[in-house]
């Protein structure tokens, strides 16, 4: 009855690994092959372009546009010989992923209709009106009737995908209001450039420039094609609504760093070669902890360029997944019971002269500018706690965080017995005993020797949200399907108005006749005191923690259209003013479409299991039932009525057990259906998303357990979900 299902399985069972070969022998012979990257720019372009062009990447220089024309025209040069036929502007809506419209290169030479030629101008290079009216703004574009631009983005290379030119763009209204995810991220990273930098200048006059890194951590699961296809949940919301945990899950740990299937070997060999001909310095592949749960992480980079090469990969990953016969499952929590995925963002800055802020220093000088520099971002992330918890939350990465797995809904920072004990003897010494200058005029604030093997090797906590590893920190609440750059954009405007405070601190303390060594002292020490709420290095799953959390007053909000609602507090309005990041306007827009998507999710996803329910699953499970009478009414005419009582005990037993599961399936079906028509009928969005939080939701717990029961009941060979230990297990 289920043929589907046990068809499914029965091929995935057959599917081999594919075979697939480097494109040449040595990873660098096409390393960034296919990005317009300066090597090529250099074949390409003339000299005085190349120049020109480099200015503007470098050093923010406006685009004239000759440049630009003469950048077109060798870039489509490129591309051409690259095999490409079409262009496109490549930008970042508000909703999930990148979003592009392909042009072809043709136009008209001379009369209209005769010949084509292929052209590509420094205008359309440089910005395209893209209409793109459907994508949502927050009611920005219709209260300005505005039309959306998008402008290219000149550092971040341009690539070529099959046939397609594509050119990393901002997506902005007419108006100048931020329509995407990459715009805020390039103002907050010029905002902490500017900060950092004036902060390190009191240390080093010679850095000219901060860079702000990000090394991302991309897990995901694959599961069979065929077997994803015969699951509606999968297909349309990209997790499973219903299924029952297998009897062997993650408890063995024998996935983990397990060795690795061959069909997914094939798979990670394949998605490196892509990566590699972008660019995309691939690293670390390994297994992660659930099965069919793997890790894909590059060498870290510039914080713009690794966000658009993680977009970049995440759709790679998706297309190669299909030449290997799986499909690509980046949601955070595809199956309940055992880990989600999450996208861990490595993080640090670095200046231009090479050395990177959060790396303890040789020198006594170089290790009071690290403290400065970790004490700021911890200040920072107690300050905006609940914003950057709001920074990476959405429907489904709610599942992910709170639940028994890393991290919890409360961000808090982790730093290491190390460096705790440092802050400690910082915070308890007075600047005359911290500060010894010695002979040679050097400072000393007791921490002149802090053994880099030893900070690198810090006892890692798992479970916190916010990690300090050595030479950076490692935001893990980041969801796995999630586009870094709000993550980015807020933790770098975060620190970047944390370090302006501090800078103008303690220049207030020199003017009022400190000396510059016992003012950065002060302000430091009254930081360390100030942000101790925020590190916690004890265990953050416990119970215990969220009491004490609460008590420190971090935020631990777990709704997520509330914690959404921290982008409009005062603090945070204030914030992404001062750093020029964002406008109270956008927040506000930008709020309106999270609730927006977070109501849709829900509503899908509650239609789905509604479906799934009824459709499916009652069906099935009134069959069996309807079998299991058929039996015991056979029993009843072969025995005696004793014996037939005795012997249809347990089909009796079943019978009322299915009957009273369906039962509560159908009446909590049928009330999730009346509170979604309740909250469809709201109009603001964040009234809405209350009620498909607070009403809708907790109908899906109810229905998924009585739906679980029964399939433990209920004939397999009538199931016809694939089941987790199918989806899971086959590779
Ligand atoms: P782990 O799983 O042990 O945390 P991985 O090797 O999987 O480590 O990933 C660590 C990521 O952090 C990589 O992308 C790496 O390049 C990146 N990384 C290392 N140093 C820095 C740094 N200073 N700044 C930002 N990212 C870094
Ligand atoms: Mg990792």
């Amino acid at each position: 009855m289920s043929s589907l299902r046990f068809k499914a399985v029965e091929e995935a069972f057959k599917k081999k690994a594919i075979v697939v070969t480097p494109p040449s022998k040595f990873t660098s012979d096409y390393y960034g092959k296919s990005v317009f990257n300066r090597a090529t720019m250099a074949k390409y372009l003339s000299k005085d372009t190349l120049k020109e062009l480099k200015n503007v990447i470098d050093k923010g220089a406006t685009l004239n546009l000759t440049i630009a024309n003469d950048v077109a025209a060798g870039m489509r040069m490129w591309a051409m010989d690259l095999g490409a036929t079409h262009y496109t502007h490549w930008f970042q809506p508000l909703t999930d992923g990148t979003a592009e419209k392909h042009d072809s290169f043709i136009d008209y030479v001379g009369a209209p209709g005769e010949t084509v030629i292929e052209d590509f101008s420094g205008k359309l290079l440089a910005q395209q009106e893209p209409d793109a009216s459907s994508f949502p703004s927050g009611g920005i574009r219709s209260t300005f009737e505005a039309r959306g631009y998008t402008a290219w983005d000149p550092s971040s290379p341009a690539f070529v995908v099959d046939d397609t030119l594509v050119i990393p763009t901002i997506f902005i209204s007419y108006t100048g209001e931020s329509l995407d995810l990459k715009a805020p991220l390039l103002k907050a990273l010029s905002a902490v450039d500017k900060a950092a930098t004036a902060v390190c200048q009191m240390f080093d006059p010679s850095v000219k420039k901060v860079l702000s890194f990000l090394g991302w951590e991309q897990e995901y699961f694959l599961v069979d094609e065929g077997l994803y296809a015969t699951r509606p949940d999968l297909v349309l919301t990209g997790r499973t609504l219903l299924g029952h945990e297998s009897a062997k899950n993650q408890q063995l740990d024998d996935h983990y760093f397990g060795s690795v299937p061959s069909r997914v070997a094939a798979y990670m060999k394949d998605i490196e070669f892509e990566a590699y001909k972008y660019g995309i310095p691939a690293k670390t592949r390994h297994n992660e902890v659930a099965p069919n749960q793997f890790e894909l992480a590059p060498i870290f980079g510039e914080c713009n360029l690794s966000v658009d090469q993680n977009l970049l990969m995440m759709s790679i990953m998706k297309k190669v997944a299909r030449r290997h016969g799986f499909r690509l499952l980046l949601h955070e929590k595809p199956f309940a019971g055992i880990n989600g995925s999450g996208k861990h963002n490595n993080w640090s800055l670095g200046t231009d002269t090479g050395v990177g802020l959060f790396t303890p220093g040789k020198t006594p000088e170089e290790n009071l500018q690290f403290v400065t520099f970790l004490v700021n971002t911890l200040m920072a992330v107690y300050k905006h706690n609940a914003l950057l918890k709001a920074s990476i939350m959405t429907a489904q990465n709610a599942h992910r965080l709170g639940a028994n797995e890393a991290p919890p809904a409360i961000v808090s920072a982790f730093i290491g017995t190390q460096l705790t004990a440092i802050l400690d003897k910082l915070e308890n010494s007075t600047s005359e005993e911290a500060i010894v200058v010695s002979a040679k005029k050097k400072l000393s604030l007791g921490i002149a020797h802090i053994p880099e093997v030893f900070l690198d090797n810090t006892d890692r906590n798992r479970t916190s949200p916010f990690a300090f590893t050595g030479n950076r920190f490692e935001f893990r609440a980041v969801g796995s399907s999630a586009n870094c750059s709000s993550a980015m954009a807020t933790l770098n405007a975060a620190v970047a108005a944390q370090l302006t405070e501090f800078k103008s601190e303690v220049d207030a303390k020199i003017a009022a006749g400190s000396t510059k060594e016992k003012a950065i002292f002060d302000v430091i020490k009254s930081y360390i005191k100030a942000s101790k709420a925020i590190r916690f290095d004890g265990n953050g799953y416990s119970e215990e923690w969220k009491l004490e959390a609460a008590e420190r007053g971090l935020d631990c909000e777990t709704s997520v259209p509330k914690i959404i609602k921290a982008y409009t507090s005062k603090s945070s309005i204030e914030l992404f003013k001062s750093t020029g990041v964002l406008s109270a306007v956008e927040l506000h827009a930008r709020n309106e479409v999270k609730w927006e998507t977070y109501n849709k999710k829900i509503q899908i996803e509650s239609r789905v299991l509604g479906d799934l329910a009824i459709n499916h699953i009652i069906p099935i499970a009134t069959r069996y039932q309807s079998f299991l009478l058929e039996n015991v009414y056979k029993i009843k005419a072969v025995y005696s009525v004793e014996k037939a009582e005795k012997l249809g005990k347990l089909d009796s037993a079943l019978i009322e057990e299915i009957a009273e599961h369906i039962s509560v399936i159908k009446i909590n079906v049928d009330a999730m259906v009346e509170a979604r028509k309740v909250a469809n009928k709201i109009d603001s969005e964040y009234e809405k998303a209350l009620s498909y939080h607070d009403d809708v939701l907790p109908y899906f717990d109810i229905i998924r357990y009585h739906a679980d029961k029964l399939e433990m009941i209920v004939d397999d060979e009538m199931w016809t979900l694939p089941k987790y230990r199918e989806l899971l297990f086959i590779r």
